[in-house]
């Protein structure tokens, strides 16, 4: 007998929301996002086409949502074609065996992230200590225990390309975890930039339940290697996006966007890298 896919030991249901939580946003005619508690999901493609991708799938226990939303979006019993993952954090496959069971389709995820998807190895604790407000002190109670989603995840082609997303390619963009990517269109420079940058500041709880936007690094109490994460950054900007959907908060546009994230990689050291933490490399301050 085949055997089950599994979550962690140590996966929950985890009681945060944020104001935005239930909201979804078309920004683009084929992408729309819609935001689980704290964390955002997107769907690609065009609902007259009725084909689409999932990118990311949520928090723990929000496989239903999902479901309706695409159905919402895209007809009753629809499915997409493929899930693809930014990275593996608890908080962006919280319902993605659920979902995999509902839907049977293909989920990828970059080589360098299938250890933590394939039950090897589990992701580093989240540091409590890490400067930062109430969400780096409710990190302990995150899953960290690696997910086994045995042959329903396959890497994603070398070549750069996504399958189901014939415009996009990935772009490696390691640092908040060893194999994040995120997803860029040329024609109209459009950016799903999961956790390598986020619209919010995700150690502030005021912040994140209010979801003031304010561009950030990647989560503070669970980036654990600050330089590759500046480097994936300034990869990012140098793509002039003028659209970007990231992992926490809202979506950014324009100006607003492309000013932020100048903002960012010139001032990284102090906007993205906490001040202390067990994760903080003394050589970057
Ligand atoms: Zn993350
Ligand atoms: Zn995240």
């Amino acid at each position: 007998m085949e055997k089950e896919m599994n979550y962690g030991s140590d996966y929950k249901y985890i009681p945060t929301t944020s104001v935005g939580s239930g909201m979804g946003i078309q920004v683009l005619p084929d992408l729309y996002y819609h935001t689980i508690q704290i964390v955002n999901i997107s769907l690609i493609g065009n609902p007259e086409t009725q084909e689409f991708v999932l990118v990311d799938a949520g928090m723990p226990g929000s496989a239903d949502t999902i479901i309706s939303i695409a159905e919402e979006r895209f007809g009753k019993n629809s499915r997409p074609k493929a899930i693809i993952l930014t990275h593996g954090h608890f908080d962006h496959v919280g319902a993605i065996i659920d979902l995999i069971k509902h839907w049977q389709i293909p989920v990828y995820a970059h080589e360098l992230e299938m250890p933590f998807l394939t039950g090897k190895k589990s992701y580093p604790k989240p540091d409590p200590t890490v400067e930062g407000g109430m969400v780096a002190k409710m990190s302990p109670m995150f899953p960290i225990e690696p997910i086994n989603l045995r042959d329903s995840v396959e890497a994603l082609p070398s070549d750069g390309t996504v399958p189901h997303m014939p415009e996009f390619h990935w772009i490696h963009t390691p640092g908040h975890t060893p194999g994040h990517v995120s997803l860029f269109r040329d024609k109209d420079r459009a950016l799903i930039a999961g956790d390598a940058f986020i619209t919010v500041k995700q150690d502030s709880l005021y912040k994140v339940l209010t979801q003031q936007q304010e561009i950030n690094g990647p989560p503070r109490y669970l980036t654990t290697d600050w330089k590759a994460a500046k480097e994936s950054v300034i990869k990012l900007e140098a793509l002039k996006p003028t659209v970007a959907v990231t992992g926490h908060g809202l979506p950014m546009t324009g100006h607003l966007l492309s000013e932020s994230l100048e903002k960012l990689v010139q001032e990284f050291d102090h906007i993205a890298v906490p001040d202390y933490g067990k994760y903080v490399d003394d050589n970057l301050h």
